[in-house]
């Protein structure tokens, strides 16, 4: 305990000294910070921020030192956590590369992938990607059809195909490919990773609009594409494991409360604010109880998830990611249909936000952006059906 507490006053203190004070407002949606070789950063001092965050090993905390993390424990890790919420500094850095593939090639890659990919991961130099979904193969995943053959005189992977959904393909320097390297083994078998530079010649991406009004979806075309066979990670026809194990990290991502702290409103002090407050209480009876649900709900997958991360500690890797995405995405959902309601018509924001505060300027967006959560990453059918299969045993 002694020892957090040191850590704690030790961040605090880091962060009096090193974060600059406009890092310590709101975030405005255009500000946020994805890192790679094309990002522009809108604010100056989130370049400053990122740079000294990212020299402290702390946008990895939990990745060793030699992977340009801090090598913390999970203790460690989460008292950083709270201590720059608590103190309200922006989040340095948003990264599908830190969340996801990092993990994947911490886990599957050889010493000179690790090398070569994770320290620019971990400093937020380079932004990944995820090469899964094609026209033909999304739930069904597996039946995956962009082709890689070796040119075994270049020693290169020659890859054709499409793949489309693919979130932030256009900002992105890497992608992490599911391709299909034998197409008479069986579906889930012929199956390989290709790590593929944004850069190579005949790679080219297609923006795709949301309904929440951003386009942060791609279609991707890759028409002979040269990989050196060095960016294969893991066997060759074994990539299907890898894949899925990339998706667990996925689903754990979708399932935390607070991947962020980017835009995290507590409703029951908004419902106060824009409801009315009855000596410290929601001054409506039924939107209190439906906060309260909805609260109560967040916090208990909250303390799930911690739990899943001690029995990550312990060596298992266990399907509750898939059921805390499940769930998570679902509270997500119903707390973003309350904040509407609770905002009005200070809710609708979306251009032209001058007359909007920055915590009201988001939630229109937040909330359209609700509904995609539970296709994203794999539908709440596939996960249930993903439940039934693995956890309960049913039969197919
Ligand atoms: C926010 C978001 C981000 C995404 N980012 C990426 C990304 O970065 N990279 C990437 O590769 N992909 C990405 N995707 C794509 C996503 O993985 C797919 O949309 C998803 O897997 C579903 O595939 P599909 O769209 O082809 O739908 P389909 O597979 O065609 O499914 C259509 C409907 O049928 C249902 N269905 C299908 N099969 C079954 C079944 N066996 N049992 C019950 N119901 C079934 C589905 O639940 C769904 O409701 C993203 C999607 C979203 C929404």
């Amino acid at each position: 305990m002694d020892v957090c507490m040191n850590f704690a006053e030790e961040v605090s203190q880091w962060i009096a000294d090193n974060c600059p004070d406009e890092m310590f407002t709101p975030m405005p949606v255009i500000e946020e910070v994805w890192g790679g070789r094309k990002e522009q950063f809108v604010n100056a001092d989130a370049k400053v921020w990122l740079e000294r965050v990212a020299e402290q090993g702390w946008l990895a905390p939990s990745w060793p030192k030699e992977y340009g993390g801090a090598g913390l424990d999970s203790d460690q890790v989460k008292t950083l956590k709270n201590t720059f919420k608590t103190l309200g500094c922006r989040p340095a850095l948003m990264s599908l590369g830190i969340w996801m593939m990092g993990p994947t090639i911490m886990e599957f890659g050889n010493d000179e992938q690790k090398l070569r990919f994770l320290p620019d991961i971990a400093a937020g130099k380079t932004r990944w990607c995820q090469g899964y979904s094609e026209p033909g193969a999304g739930s069904d995943l597996a039946s995956l059809s962009c082709k890689a053959e070796l040119d075994t005189e270049t020693n290169e992977y020659v890859v054709s195909g499409q793949k489309v959904w693919t979130s932030y393909a256009d900002k992105s320097d890497y992608l992490f490919c599911l391709v299909r390297t034998d197409f008479n083994a069986s579906k889930h078998n012929g199956i390989s990773v290709l790590l593929i530079d944004m850069e190579s010649q005949g790679v080219s991406t297609q923006p795709i609009r949301l309904i929440s009004g951003a386009s942060h979806f791609c279609e991707v075309f890759l028409d002979q594409v040269r990989v050196p066979a060095a960016n294969l990670l893991g066997e060759i026809n074994h990539g299907w494991s890898i894949a899925k194990r990339m998706l667990e990290h996925e689903r754990k991502m979708m399932g935390q409360s607070d991947l962020t702290d980017n835009y995290n409103p507590v409703l029951s002090d908004f419902a106060k604010r824009y409801q009315g407050d009855e000596n410290g209480r929601i001054a409506d009876l039924a939107l209190r109880d439906r906060i309260a649900n909805n609260e109560i709900d967040i916090a208990a997958l909250d303390l799930t998830n911690l739990r899943i991360k001690e029995e990550i500690k312990a060596g298992e890797f266990p399907i509750a990611s898939t059921t805390l995405k499940y769930a998570m995405t679902l509270a997500y959902q119903d707390k973003f249909e309350l904040l509407l309601e609770i905002l009005g018509n200070k809710g609708l924001g979306w251009e032209d936000l001058q007359s909007f505060l920055t915590d009201e300027e988001r939630a229109a967006r937040e909330f359209a952006f609700s509904k995609i959560q539970t296709i994203g990453g794999g539908t709440s059918e596939i996960q249930l059906n993903i439940i039934a299969k693995r956890l309960l045993g049913l039969p197919d």
